[in-house]
């Protein structure tokens, strides 16, 4: 039997650079695309052709007509400090719209078997997100349509983009609205660092009794999901036959400050919070994981507790790398 055939979008990304490595794992011919290898390590993709997806050229090179699937990760993003400043607004519609306008066309071009898309819980209408005991996520509530940032309208755009290519051209679609995936081989500074890594990194480099500093007030809640459970639940949406829209996320909500406090545990250390002015998103968000379970009959089951467990290393390694180089 020949082996199937998958081309991964984002490749030198953090969920993009994971997708490639189960995909093999599972005996996939693989081909990476990104305008970067991935920081962390080499790919494990056949082939890795680096390119700016926002060019047609680059689509003609690297989407052949035996792809049997698709898997559309490259998008420019960020944490809270890089997509609710307001300051790249304009980069992120009109990069990642390109992406997916062309990821879209192409697909129906050349004939993709089936073409996942990462849409993100941040198209939720900020008016359902204020209350932060009881937010609401489930994939209905999306419309009147209210997202609380330009990467959340974006998103909402190209769920539709690719939902009205399977309307009009056949395309078979799979969409997943991610809530905050975290784990080793992620951003963990630089400003597009989401807030498990960027809270790791400040308990790491503070001694025992040291104090770091919050965006916001620390009582936004939000729910976080490890890398491999994201992986598992992408690869079982694209072999069900639900094309979604469907939330992967954890439902274990916890404020910032609690989450803070799980890392210090892990470290072994007592460090004081100072919670600062900073771009925090929506008051609460949590994943409602009803339709996932129905659809697929499976869900996450890892707590964070022991996602942060697994990462915590990781990052304080890289930490210890970086001020090795700068010593
Ligand atoms: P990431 O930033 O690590 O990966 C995205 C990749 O896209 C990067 O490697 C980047 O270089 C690439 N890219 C950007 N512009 C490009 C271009 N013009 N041409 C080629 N490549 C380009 O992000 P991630 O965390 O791996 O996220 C993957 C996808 O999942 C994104 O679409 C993101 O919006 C979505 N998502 C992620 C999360 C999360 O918590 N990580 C949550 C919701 C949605």
């Amino acid at each position: 039997m020949t082996a199937k055939r998958a081309l991964v979008c984002g490749a030198g990304g953090f969920i993009g650079s994971h997708m490639v490595r189960r995909l093999r794992a599972e005996g996939y011919w693989v081909r990476g695309s990104d305008l970067k290898y991935p920081e962390f390590g080499s790919s494990e993709a056949h082939d890795f052709v680096i390119a700016d997806l926002r060019l047609r050229e680059s689509w003609e090179a690297i989407l052949d007509e035996d792809m049997d699937e698709v898997y559309q990760f490259a998008a420019d993003m960020g944490g809270a400090g890089y997509i609710f400043t307001g300051e790249n607004d304009a980069h992120v519609m009109h990069n990642s719209a390109m992406i997916n306008l062309h990821a879209a066309d192409f697909a129906v071009q050349r004939k993709a078997k089936k073409i996942f898309y990462s849409s993100s819980a941040c198209m939720y209408p900020a008016y359902n997100q204020e209350d932060p005991n009881n937010p609401k996520c489930a994939e209905e509530t999306a419309y009147p349509a209210a997202p609380d940032s330009e990467y959340g309208w974006e998103k909402l755009f190209s769920e539709r983009l690719y939902f009205a290519f399977s309307r009009n051209f056949g395309l078979n679609v799979r969409v997943a609205r991610f809530h905050n995936i975290f784990g080793p081989e992620g951003t963990w500074r630089g400003g597009k660092e989401k807030a498990p890594a960027a809270l790791i990194r400040k308990i790491a480099e503070q001694p025992d009794g040291g104090t770091i500093e919050v965006w916001g007030d620390g009582q936004q809640t939000r729910s976080f999901l490890y890398i491999d459970e994201c992986i598992e639940a992408v690869r079982r949406l694209m072999e069900s036959s639900f094309p979604g829209p469907v939330n992967i996320g954890s439902e274990e909500m916890v404020t910032i400050n609690q989450m803070a406090g799980m890392i210090m545990k892990i470290a072994g250390k007592k460090i004081a919070i100072r919670n600062v002015p900073g771009p925090t998103g929506v008051r609460g968000r949590n994943s409602d994981n009803r339709l996932l379970r129905k659809e697929l009959g499976w869900e996450p089951t890892m707590s964070l507790y022991d996602g942060l467990k697994k990462t915590y290393p990781w990052i304080e390694g890289q930490l210890w790398k970086s001020l090795r180089k700068t010593a």
